[in-house]
Formats: structure tokens, sequence, C-alpha cells
């Protein structure tokens, strides 16, 4: 007798959409059955019409917990990403007090979420000019990954220079480590922003010239040159540009050991959008023009980046607010997409682009649990693994809401959009968290530490 038996779904795989059931025992899944066979359940669903993905894994969000939670806090953080089909988010170790720097913060960080979490949850550990011993004892705590800042990431925080990089990567390679850097090169950005508010240039459009591509792309490719030379590995987060994913596939072709993602909002905004409606489209690296957001989607497509996240960065209506001496450059750089993500680039990927569902399924579930060490658990529908599932109706139609977000500050990029196809349900470990939007969980989410690699 199976717990859950899930039939008529069309399920998403890495490569191809299959008709079948899914039977779930304990949480994990048992079979998936072809065909009408008739097998002993407690629970059915029918899935009639709807596609059933792997669970969405989110791998970089900024849940603010402990420490910032002004901003954020993983109950309602975590309840909004439910509500937007993710079942598993990997959270920052920044905008935490103190940063997750060793392992004993790590294991503090723990205890202080347990029963907090409608979803499963992993954590990134920091990686700052103070902690290169400590990365070891992260690892084995659990952390997923290390993220590293090669530009001013702001208070608690410090940025690591080129040669502190080349001994992470060096460091990191001993014990299968993954180092995820924020690009934009420290010294471009300081020299430009410092140049642009003396002469008192403080707005959109003066923002935006402060962080140009060049920035992000000097940075990239100091670390693909690292790789080359310590035959480290990294991963890079939110490309914003399609130059800067070129460099990336150059560096694949090569052989390097490189994975990267970006971000909805880069593949749906653009620099205009911050110069017309403000602060809601600010975030860094900054969105780009419409002709690079349209050329990136040709690198989500042909696999140089790796995964969707939603970077999701949340912060109050006065702290997102233009200041009055530094203006855009005083506004909070961040975007809030968890909820949103998996709805808006289905809508994108699936009916404005065409795209096969199983794209959706390898960017936002099969290539997140490989980079960052939890495919032995999550990532694929596939006997043993854990029954983590996110179910899309692909007609229904949305319109996004501000009151319909559960975050803490119910401002977003994304309100006003409208699409068609949308997540209706979310399964964690075999248990439904949300159907049709109403969310029945009680904080069952779990931690999630590495994997053995396969
Ligand atoms: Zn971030």
């Amino acid at each position: 007798m199976y717990d859950l038996l899930i039939k008529n779904a069309r399920v998403v795989t890495a490569d191809e959409v299959i008709a079948a059931a899914v039977a779930v025992k304990d949480g994990k899944v048992a079979a998936v059955l072809a065909g009408e066979t008739p097998v002993p359940a407690r629970q059915v669903l029918d899935l009639t019409g709807k596609y059933l993905l792997p669970g969405v894994i989110d791998c970089h969000v900024h849940f603010n917990e402990p420490g910032y939670t002004w901003r954020e806090e993983f109950a309602q953080g975590s309840r909004a990403a439910a509500a937007g089909g993710v079942t598993t988010v990997i959270d920052m170790p920044m905008q935490n007090r103190p940063p997750v720097i060793d392992q004993e913060v790590f294991v503090r960080k723990a205890e202080l979420l347990q029963g907090k979490s409608a979803i499963d949850y992993g954590f990134w550990g920091a990686l700052v000019k103070t902690n290169l011993d400590k990365l070891i004892g992260l690892q084995e705590a659990g952390a997923l990954a290390f993220k590293c800042f090669m530009c001013n990431p702001g208070q608690d925080y410090t940025a690591l220079d080129i040669a502190e990089i080349e001994q992470v990567l060096v460091t990191l390679r001993e014990f299968g480590g993954l180092a995820g850097f924020h690009c934009e090169d420290h010294d471009m950005i300081e020299r430009l922003q410092t140049a642009s508010l003396a002469a008192g240039k403080t707005g959109r459009r003066d923002y935006l010239a402060a962080r140009p591509v060049e920035a992000e792309l000097k940075a990239v490719n100091d670390i693909i040159a690292l790789l080359d030379k310590t035959e480290g590995r990294a991963h890079i987060c939110h490309v914003s540009h399609p130059a800067v994913a070129e460099a990336i596939r150059q560096a694949k072709i090569k052989g390097l050991d490189i994975t990267a993602e970006t971000c909805v909002h880069y593949l749906l905004f653009t620099g205009e959008d911050l110069v017309n409606e403000g602060p809601r489209f600010k975030c860094s690296p900054p969105l780009r023009t419409a002709a690079d957001r349209e050329k990136l989607w040709d690198y989500v497509l042909d696999g140089t980046l790796d995964c969707i996240c939603s970077d999701h960065s949340p912060c109050t209506p006065e702290e997102k607010a233009e200041a009055s001496e530094t203006g855009t450059f005083g506004a909070w750089g961040g975007i809030s997409g968890v909820q949103t993500s998996l709805q808006t680039f289905w809508d994108l990927a699936v009916n404005q682009k065409g795209a096969d569902p199983s794209l959706v399924a390898r960017v936002m579930s099969l290539n997140p649990a490989a980079i960052f060490g939890l495919y032995g658990v999550k990532g694929a529908v596939i006997p043993g693994r854990d029954a983590d599932f996110t179910v899309i109706d692909p007609q229904r139609n949305w319109e996004i809401t501000a009151d319909e977000l559960l975050y803490k500050h119910k401002f977003s990029a994304f309100t006003g959009l409208s699409g068609t196809g949308a997540p209706v349900m979310t399964i964690v470990r075999g248990q439904v968290v949300m159907e049709n939007c109403r969310l029945r969980d009680e904080g069952t989410g779990q931690l999630v530490r590495r994997c053995r690699e396969e």
C-alpha cells in the first residue's frame, strides 16, 4: 500500500514529458508507473491536464534570518516560496547576524530555524576574508556552497581580492567545495560610483552607468583565468548580460569546471523599467537593455546558464526609497521574487518562447540539485528520491498583485505582470504544503545537507 498515488500526470523529466502515475511511500518516490496500472494507495490525486515537475529548487534566496528579519524571515519567505511552487530554497549567508562564517554559526542557524520553514531548505556558507580556515568545517556541517563577493558587499561582509580567491579555489578543490561569486569588478565600480556621486549624478541612469557590463565581464574573466590556473570550480551568480554568458560558454567549451545562474528578472525587465518605475527595479548587477535581455535567453536555451533562481532580496519600503543625498545609489538593490519566479519563467519559456517544459525542470530543479550537492535526494521524479513535486496547471491565467504576495513587504518588480500557467500544488516529501494557493503546512520543512557526488 502506497501513501500517495498521483495519477494522470504529465511527468516532466530532464528531457521529455511522459504520461505516468507516481507512487509515494515514506516521503520518497516509490515508483513511476506508465499507463493505467491500478495500485492501492491511502490518498489519490488526479492531475488530469496538469504537469508534475520535480520540486523547484531556488538556489539563491535571502530570507535574512537571523538578524535582518525586519526585511523577511523564514516563516514568511518559505510560505511565499511554497505558494510559488518552490519545494527547496538555498539561503544566503549574509544579511544574517552573524553571517554564517563557521560551523558553530551554521549549527545555531539550523537550530533557530527548526520548525519554522514550510519547505525544505539548505544554507550557503560565508566566504569572507577572515574565515578561509573555517570552510571545511562549514562543508562538514552541511553548507551547500560558499558565497563570495568581488565587489563591496555592504555591511557585515567582506569581498575577496584576486589573490585570496586563488587561494580559496585551491582550498575548496581539496574537499570538493563550491564557491559562488557575485561578479562585478570592485575597483571599476568604486571608481565609477565615487565619480558619479562627486559630480552630483545620483539618478537612475547614473546608477546604471556606474555598474556597466564591463565590470561584470572583467570579474567573470578573472574567475575564469583563476579556474584555468587552479583547476578549481566556480559557480557564477546572477549573470545579467549575454556577453558574460558568452564568456562562460567559452570557458565550458574549454573544459573548465564552471556553472552559472541567472534570475527571472534579467529575462523579463530592462534598465528602462528602473528609469521609468524606480527602485522596485533596482538590483545588482543592474537590469540591462532590451536587446541584452533577448540575447540572454539564448544562453538559457543552450544550457550555458544552468540554473534559474530568484535572488529574492527583500527590504522595507523605506530602504527601497531613493535617498536625499545619494539618490538611486542609496536605494536598496534587490528584488523580491521567490513567490513568482516559477510562473513568470514558465509563461516566458513555454508559452512565449515555445520551449519544452523539460527546460523548466532542468534549470529549476535538476541542475540546481546537481550543482548544490542534492542530486542524490532531490531534482528528479525517480524512485528513491524525495517526493518533492511542483504541479503546474498550464491553463491557469494569473495576474500578480501586491496583496497576494506573502512577503513581509508586499512590493515587487513582478506585480502587474500577467500570464498563463501557474503552480497549483506544492508537495514536499509526499506532504501537500500548498493547494490552489492555500497553504496547509505547519513548518515541516527540513534542513538539507550536501550529499556525495554521483
Ligand atoms: Zn543575492
